[in-house]
């Protein structure tokens, strides 16, 4: 993705809160996740949310704010395209398009984002087996997209501390089979803050070629996800965790 390379010696982190929802929370948080070694920022502007009566995203407007953050900032862009209507309007201010959890198994949406020059982030579904997963990835690569990365996100087990299962097997598994770039995402993959530096660890550990992470100025108030959110302190103290891991298994993270 332009300068930024995934699956080499760099493990690149992308950041930034679940929802769009305003110009200075936006700006806020692409500044301090640049600052603190982030190299793509995350942002929802359609939000595929469990309760219709949930905030459902600033649409064109959110992606309108994600992009100028991310330009100023030097931060390439990550959002993700709930239908195949969105992804030529994603796509022209994304650098990357996230297919998220619930629409992994979308056939038909996976075929169009196939066709599309942009890179696709595609999650694993919660209930999907890796088998599952991979054969989805399989629909946009016959697209004619080779630029495909994989994202475990956790999946449903009987669980219930945890928001979800995060499997970091996954990335050793993938990585056997596939050439697919694997990303891990703690903050969905757990639904606490107070355990997504400990899992960006562990997949960095584990072999993970990226990480994905909300991040909000604000947690307690987000509109979406804040009870996964790091603050900016927290999410510059997890990159210093990051960065002693990711040497001892003779990566590195950004500049740090
Ligand atoms: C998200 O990234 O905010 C999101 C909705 O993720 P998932 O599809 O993994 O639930
Ligand atoms: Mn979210």
């Amino acid at each position: 993705i332009g300068d930024v390379r995934f699956g080499g010696d760099e493990v690149i982190v992308i950041a930034g809160p679940c929802s769009a929802e305003s110009e200075e929370q936006v700006e806020a948080a692409a500044a301090a996740l640049s600052k603190a070694g982030a190299k793509m920022l995350r942002g929802g502007a359609f939000k595929p949310r469990s309760s219709p009566y949930s905030f459902q995203g600033l649409g064109e407007k959110g992606l309108k704010i994600l992009r100028g953050a991310a330009d100023r900032h030097n931060l390439k862009l990550v959002s993700e395209v709930m239908d195949i209507g969105q992804i030529e309007l994603v796509a022209r201010y994304a650098d990357m398009l996230q297919v998220g959890a619930r629409n992994m198994q979308n056939y038909r949406l996976l075929e169009a984002v196939g066709k599309s020059p942009r890179a696709v982030l595609l999650k694993r579904g919660p209930s999907a087996t890796i088998d599952e997963w991979l054969l989805a990835a399989e629909y946009i690569l016959d697209g004619g997209n080779s630029n495909v990365m994989l994202c475990e996100r956790g999946i449903r087990t009987f669980e219930s501390h945890t928001r979800f299962t995060l499997p970091l097997a996954s990335v050793a598994y993938v990585q056997q089979r596939t050439h697919l770039p694997v990303v891990i995402d703690p903050s969905h993959g757990t639904g606490h803050t107070y355990l997504v530096p400990s899992m960006a660890r562990a997949a960095i550990a584990a072999g993970a070629d990226g990480l994905i992470v909300e991040v909000h100025p604000k947690p307690e108030q987000a509109m979406s996800d804040g009870y996964q959110s790091l603050n900016f302190e927290q999410f510059a103290e997890m990159m210093a965790g990051c960065a002693k891991i990711a040497g001892a298994v003779e990566r590195k993270l950004g500049d740090l």
